[in-house]
């Protein structure tokens, strides 16, 4: 049963119905020239049009390809995308979203960037075919978080990407946090490439995320950047940040003690001597979270989790 594919294709679908056999019949053209031993995986975001029907007869048709995931109830695209991920069988993975705004067209130039020792190679929407808002804030979107993780890419969040197995498998994804896939993935020490793609037009049925989408983004970068880099050590993050607060603090307490000491009154400083408290009660909050922070990683024992890290042993094997 557990057979390993060349290929595997994971779909999140959300209210796709009509677009779902087109792109079946595309992905299909395609990977005819490339290889039969491949699998669709079709993952039902807890739909409430037909798009559990239309996934039932695109089985039906051709039951050796297609392979269903259905959920009771919409729990977002990186809860689909790891339920995909977690039955693929295929050296390769590509994931893309279901709306046929993604041409399959361009999987052969991402086994073509993969084979150059890529470990993911993410889509690039270069000429993207959305509306005005939509194309403005993703673009600042990307600025930022290319910014911030340092991770150089223009297009974070295409859903057309491809992925060695290891990779998609060693992902932890929940929420919104498909948007940072590729964060995450450099910050386990992947190899990450990105192609140009074709980009089209939705066709049937709405997008599911307006722009406000982005003002939560950020929030789910922060979370990104905390559990990915600072996962280990909260006592160094909030700690060093406490630290830095609750020394300003107390130089200006020790200056406005003297001022008081040598000439009887603190001369009007009063904001300043404000500030200093406050500084000082922010810093000890923040060492303290940090020391808290500390006890969850123990506690969730993250701090020894080193094995997905592990890509090689060279030891001696026992006879
Ligand atoms: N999607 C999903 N669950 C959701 C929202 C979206 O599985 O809760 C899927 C959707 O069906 C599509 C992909 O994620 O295949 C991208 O969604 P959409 O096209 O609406 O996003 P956009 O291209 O507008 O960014
Ligand atoms: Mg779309």
């Amino acid at each position: 049963m557990n057979n390993i594919k060349e290929i595997s294709i994971v779909i999140p679908a959300y209210n796709e119905s009509e677009n779902l056999p087109f792109l079946c019949a595309e992905i299909k053209q395609v990977l005819n020239d490339i290889t039969d031993n491949y699998e669709i995986i079709i993952v039902n975001d807890g739909s409430s049009d037909k798009t559990q029907e239309a996934i039932e007869k695109l089985f039906s048709n051709d039951n050796r390809h297609i392979i269903g995931i259905n959920f009771r109830s919409n729990l977002g695209k990186a809860t689909a995308l790891k339920a995909g991920f977690t039955e693929a069988r295929g050296k390769i993975i590509f994931t893309m979203d279901a709306d046929l705004q993604d041409d399959p067209k361009e999987i052969p130039n991402f086994l073509t960037k993969i084979e150059k020792d890529y470990d993911l190679v993410s889509g690039w929407k270069k000429d993207r075919k959305d509306s005005f808002i939509k194309n403005t804030s993703s673009k600042f979107f990307n600025f930022i978080t290319s910014r911030l993780s340092r991770v150089k890419l223009h297009d974070f969040n295409c859903g057309f990407k491809a992925y060695k197995s290891e990779v998609a498998k060693n992902l932890d994804l929940y929420g919104q946090l498909h948007r940072y896939i590729p964060v995450m993935a450099r910050n386990q020490g992947y190899k990450i490439g990105e192609i140009p793609v074709h980009h089209r037009k939705r066709k049937f049925g709405k997008s599911k995320y307006g722009p406000i989408r982005f003002i939560n983004g950020f929030l789910d970068l922060l979370t990104v950047m905390m559990l990915t880099k600072y996962f280990k050590r909260p006592a160094h993050f909030f700690g060093g940040i406490g630290s830095v607060a609750l020394s300003i603090g107390a130089i200006i307490g020790l200056y406005i003690t003297f001022l008081r000491l040598s000439t009887g009154s603190i001369q009007g400083r009063l904001p300043l001597f404000i500030a200093g408290i406050l500084l000082i009660m922010v810093g000890v909050q923040l060492i303290s979270l940090g020391l808290i922070g500390e006890m969850f990683v123990k506690i969730s024992g993250k701090e020894g989790n080193y094995k997905k890290n592990i890509n090689k042993y060279i030891k001696k094997h026992d006879k």
